[in-house]
């Protein structure tokens, strides 16, 4: 390596300094002139490897004859600098040495392990969301990943589809803040930082609102949905600097994502000025054989390419096809220089041309994944992640003096699970802390922990109930775990009941009806079912996968070493039947029995219009009292401002954070719109009787909207404003003018 390295700063270092003074677009422009066609569509391909932290690179040896001549431009699932390292080796033999781009699915940590995104997003704290990404890019980097494929930004309506574990929830304004956390957290200042990777803002687009919730499904919507509800949080990654995007697999009122100009040309170059590249999803531009949307691979590479697809992630038609498509003039040169050019610049920017092996080596890589800074940021972000559902008479938080507490349940003492979906898979477990072994160490010698398992996640067997039962009778409180496997919801998880799956509510109610307190922690992925628990357990902690710190995390909060904050981004329902279910919903014309809000919902006649738990939902240990809403003004010009002022007490006997959520509806307008918008909100820290004043500023930005012709725009008239501490529970309400 050091003859090597020795090797390199003699030969082509003097090369690379003197290149340096030319900007990156003149240093792109002057390699793509040297390069072949045959390089160029190299660099346009992308190939998996084995996922494996050991073991050979690839089986397939032409895949290291392509690096090895300059025709790849990118691989994913290398793990490991000692992998890295040995590829990009090879890269480096090729005639131009244009270094290899590696990526990888770094979706919430790579060796530490963050809560799910979902579970995050219910932290509803950015500067959180931001250092997690942080810290995941960190790690990432050290082991020679220069590209995650995350943020998944995609909005969902829909809990059966599986991959609501991997986005902020249902609503476009905080899934757009969010959006852009993650991005500055993986990227960091800029791309040539030691500690930064590209991020990719995926998929593109309205991927989450695939039909019925089931995977891959068609997308059929308006245009004014799409950009009212889908796009906003993939523009503001894009307004945010993210250097890549995914598109998706869906097609979009029948054009494949990975085909359509509309969204890759029209939208995303073009409106929104987006430089970095395109990546297509895994053989996404393949599969456009299946949809029936064109005949082959050629076909398919034209249409991909043609719409602004930049790079073919593993279906493998570009590096078959694309050579022959300009040769025969279906596809311009053009086309693919400006996709090249792309790629080249994302490599420069990384530092890749400076320093190929991005300044990795084994003992920092070491050093980056057993930092325990990282730990107590997982921590910290996991327990913010915590949403309480239900705290009857104060059973929460328990106390450390408590003599016997039980711990019973499939997921008590489950190790992966913790992890969720999209975890990367270490072969050792010995950082992942379970619930079991958390509380146990908050207990210390205090305490008696005794344990039982109940029943299986899924499994319809009861013979655990009686042992369980017996356990739960020697305790004083029981903490029921229960949930979903990690590989429950994620990728291609797609449920149509979605309820506490197997005999887990029968074990709850079997626990409950010993008289003693019960405690719930459901662990899951995405919002599950479960009305007889919400009616009858005492107390109900929603921890979704908390990630490698979910038991230290689960036990400061039982413990009331954190009072719990965190707040549903995205609606519960009571029932499948309910789906899709959102709080943004339009008015009908006709007013639906027993509507206490007065709206004009539509419904059902055999069931409740009203979910289970309202987006923005979450209780405290404390309670928090809002008053004295003063308005600046009532009355606003189009180029004006409101200031909204109001305090809010915490009124309870424990410090604890709030947050305080803005709903903005415009009354009247030339489309019909949401009953309510949350539009602004502000995460508050109160100590007990402690009164902080409160401002939101309105102004026209906060009132727009894509009208008919998709023009962001205001229209005069009256909007309520709506203050409060979920999206069913306002607490100040106020109307303004705008003129
Ligand atoms: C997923 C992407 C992911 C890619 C690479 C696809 O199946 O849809 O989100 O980044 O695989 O693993």
């Amino acid at each position: 390596l050091v003859r090597l390295c020795l090797l390199w700063l003699v030969l082509v270092q003097p090369h690379f300094v003197a290149a340096q003074k030319k900007t990156i677009d003149q240093r792109v422009d002057s390699l793509l002139q040297l390069m072949t066609l045959e390089e160029k569509v190299g660099q346009m391909n992308q190939y998996s490897g084995p996922w494996a932290h050991t073991g050979p690179i690839t089986e397939d040896g032409n895949i290291l004859q392509q690096v090895q001549e300059g025709k790849l431009g990118s691989m994913l699932n290398i793990n490991g600098v000692a992998h890295t390292k040995e590829l990009q080796t090879l890269a480096l033999k090729s005639r131009l040495k244009i270094p290899l781009l590696f990526g990888q699915d770094v979706i919430h940590g790579y060796r530490t392990t963050f809560p799910i995104p979902l579970g995050e997003a219910a932290s509803w704290d950015l500067e959180a969301m931001e250092q997690s990404a942080r810290v995941a890019a960190t790690e990432a980097a050290a082991s020679g990943i220069h590209w995650t494929f995350a943020p998944m930004v995609d909005i969902s309506r829909d809990p059966r589809w599986g991959r609501v574990m991997e986005g902020a929830g249902e609503d476009p304004y905080l899934g757009s803040l969010i959006a852009k956390a993650r991005v500055k957290g993986f990227q960091g200042n800029k791309l040539g930082d030691i500690n930064s990777v590209m991020a990719c803002a995926k998929h593109f687009a309205a991927y989450g609102a695939a039909i019925g919730g089931r995977d891959y499904n068609s997308v059929d919507m308006s245009d004014r949905t799409l950009w009212e509800i889908y796009l906003p949080p993939f523009k503001a990654a894009a307004e945010a600097g993210v250097a890549t995007f995914m598109n998706s697999f869906n097609d979009l009122n029948g054009v494949p994502a990975s085909a359509s100009s509309y969204l890759q040309r029209d939208i995303l170059k073009g409106k929104w000025n987006f430089t970095g590249f395109v990546v297509s999803d895994w053989g996404s531009i393949g599969e456009m054989i299946k949809h029936g949307y064109v005949k082959d691979c050629y076909e398919a590479s034209q249409a991909a390419v043609m719409a602004g697809s930049d790079m073919d992630m593993e279906s493998r038609c570009y590096t078959q096809n694309l050579v022959h498509l300009v040769k025969e003039g279906k596809v311009p040169e053009t086309v693919i220089d400006d996709a090249v050019r792309r790629i080249l610049r994302k490599k420069f920017e990384l530092g890749l041309f400076e320093d190929p092996f991005r300044f990795c080596d084994v003992k920092r890589e070491q050093q980056a994944l057993n930092n325990p800074k990282h730990k107590a940021i997982a921590r910290d972000v996991a327990k913010k992640s915590v949403v309480l559902l239900k705290n009857n008479n104060n059973v929460l938080p328990l106390s450390k003096q408590a003599k016997t507490i039980a711990i019973i349940g499939p997921l008590a003492k489950s190790e992966r699970d913790m992890l969720g979906f999209w975890a990367v898979d270490w072969p050792d477990s010995s950082y992942i802390v379970s619930q079991f072994e958390g509380i146990q160490q908050k207990l210390g010698n205090n305490s008696k922990l005794l344990y039982a398992m109940g029943c299986n996640i899924e499994d319809n067997s009861t013979s655990g109930f009686a042992e369980a039962i017996e356990v739960a009778q020697k305790a004083d409180v029981v903490l029921l775990s229960v949930g979903e496997r990690r590989d429950m919801s994620g990728e291609a998880k797609s449920r149509s009941t979605i309820h506490l799956p197997g005999v887990q509510e029968e074990l709850i109610k079997a626990i409950k009806a010993t008289g003693k307190p019960v405690v719930v922690l459901i662990n899951a992925g995405r919002p599950l079912i479960f009305n007889w628990t919400a009616d009858n357990a005492d107390a109900i902690v929603y921890t979704w996968w908390l990630g490698s710190e979910a038991g230290n995390a689960i036990a400061d909060v039982l413990f009331g070493d954190y009072n719990p904050a965190g707040k549903l981004p995205m609606t519960f329902p009571r029932s499948e039947g309910q789906l899709p279910i959102y709080y943004n919903f339009l008015n009908t014309g006709r007013p639906a029995e027993n509507d206490k809000d007065r709206f004009y919902r539509s419904a059902y006649n055999d069931l409740s219009i009203y979910p289970k738990y309202a987006f923005g939902y979450g209780l405290s240990y404390t309670n928090f009292k809002y008053d004295n809403l003063k308005l600046s003004a009532e009355t606003m010009n189009m180029d004006g401002k409101i200031t909204l002022s109001f305090s809010v007490t915490n009124t309870g006997n424990y410090t604890g954070e709030e947050v305080v959520q803005l709903y903005l509806r415009d009354e009247f307008a030339s489309l019909v719109r949401p009953v309510k918008e949350l539009k602004d909100f502000k995460k508050i820290l109160l100590k007990p009787g402690e009164t902080k004043e409160i401002n939101f500023v309105i102004d026209k930005e906060k009132l727009s909207f894509y009208n008919q012709k998709l023009e962001w725009v205001a229209e005069p008239g009256t909007f309520q404003v709506m203050i409060g501490s979920a999206s069913d529970d306002i607490r100040l309400k106020s109307k303004i003018e705008l003129r």
